[in-house]
């Protein structure tokens, strides 16, 4: 958290939420970058993406298997071609392009432990309750409005747990598990990658804050999809243009941390 309120003293939202992303991708306490969960066949590969309201730019990256940052690489992504998803093989030479330390990517010795758990119980692809219980810190992701007045968001993620090889999850793609507008705002998510892409879920909570603040779309966007496609599917983090956030979660517990403007300090919350 305070790595992007550092990152946003330029004025971007953007660079703000990248910040604190990256941040916990090198914290390895979280599923992503260095604490990413494992395929079906015990590897890491991730997803992630960045997205301003600005232009609508943005960009997802997804089968991650040479950087800890994918965050940085979505980025070099966006800020370098004209494509919204790259994944695979190739991210490698990419994120050699973009600066980023390639390296091969090693299970952590936590993930190694839950992934043994879960093939002795024969888990694949597992439901999101059974892995919050053994992995209770997933996803990250951040949402922002600067200086700028440009709402953007960033997400990264190791994905499901026992994903099958090649899967790639709603964390890469614009609109499902990332979206900002500048006339709308910016919100995140996190839960069943797929469910989360059927209902477009970002996209659909941004597009409620043209009907209301920042919490009242979120609790639309996680009302909608419960009814859509179930509970325990998804938690979204929102930010409106006023710069006022909303949360809401239909899972156990999401956790969340944000500044506190009227307080002047960083609030969080499980
Ligand atoms: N949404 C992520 C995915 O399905 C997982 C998560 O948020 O925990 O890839």
């Amino acid at each position: 958290m305070e790595s992007g309120l550092s990152a946003m003293k330029g004025g971007s939202g953007l660079d703000g939420a990248i910040a604190a992303v990256s941040f916990m991708e090198e914290s390895g306490l979280f599923n992503c970058g260095r604490g990413a969960c494992l395929t079906a066949e015990g590897k890491v590969e991730l997803d992630a993406a960045v997205m301003t309201g600005r232009g609508l730019a943005g960009a997802g990256v997804g089968d991650v298997t040479c950087t800890y940052h994918p965050v940085s690489l979505a980025k070099w992504v966006m800020e370098n071609t004209e494509h919204v998803l790259v994944v695979g093989e190739r991210c490698r030479d990419y994120a050699r392009l973009a600066g980023l330390k390639v390296e091969m990517l090693e299970p952590s010795p936590e993930a190694s432990r839950r992934f043994a758990v879960l093939k002795e119980q024969k888990h694949f692809a597992s439901s999101v309750s059974l892995v919050r219980r053994l992995d209770p810190a997933g996803t990250v992701g951040a949402v922002a409005v600067g200086s700028d007045e440009v709402p953007a968001a960033a997400v990264s993620t190791g994905g499901r747990w026992m994903k099958l090889p090649g899967r790639v999850g709603d964390s890469a793609i614009l609109g499902s598990g990332i979206f900002a507008d500048s006339r709308l705002g910016a919100a995140c998510a996190t839960g069943t990658g797929e469910e989360i892409i059927r209902v477009a879920l970002s996209m659909r909570a941004c597009e409620f804050m043209s009907r209301g603040d920042a919490q009242t779309a979120a609790s639309r966007a996680i009302g909608y999809i419960s009814k859509a496609r179930g509970r325990d599917t998804a938690g979204i983090i929102t930010v409106d243009l006023k710069g006022r956030v909303g949360a809401s979660y239909n899972t156990q517990a999401m956790g969340r941390a944000w500044f506190d403007h009227e307080r002047g300090k960083v609030v969080a919350r499980v």
